[in-house]
């Protein structure tokens, strides 16, 4: 793993907590900070409902990055869950992954190691990077 994305303990928390609160469907969110360390979250609702894919509806999205813009913050990740199968990117979500400049986490709500993976996504390419844990 050749990048590295820092975040806030207490984000790595709120996300696991999330994705376990929102099993067995898929949850999802955006995540915000500054100077590079990921330092807020911004859950979402699944619009679909489903235990195999997500979709942030477009009122939520804008107005999580009008949230994220007021506050000077830049817009650093998505993040969604994987109840049904290993957290690693699947081919719909390289396919739909529209910021190349965010990193794409995944969470396994059932997992007891690794249950948050980050992956760059470019050109229809996944890299992981690992994560650094920051108080
Ligand atoms: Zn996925």
């Amino acid at each position: 793993m050749a990048g590295r994305v820092r975040v806030r303990a207490a984000v790595l928390d709120a996300m696991l907590a999330q994705a376990r609160a929102e099993r067995p469907r898929e949850c999802c969110g955006l995540l915000a900070g500054a100077q590079g360390v990921i330092s807020e979250i911004l859950p979402a609702s699944n619009q679909l409902k489903s235990e195999t894919e997500y979709f942030i509806p477009p009122q939520e999205l804008i107005a999580a990055l009008r949230s994220i813009r007021e506050r000077r913050l830049a817009h650093l990740g998505i993040y969604h869950s994987h109840p049904r199968s290993e957290n690693i990117p699947s081919h719909r979500d390289i396919q739909e992954a529209n910021y190349p400049s965010c990193v794409y986490f995944i969470i396994s709500p059932h997992a007891a190691a690794r249950a948050i993976r980050a992956f760059e996504i470019r050109n229809g390419e996944a890299r992981e990077v690992e994560i650094e844990a920051v108080k």
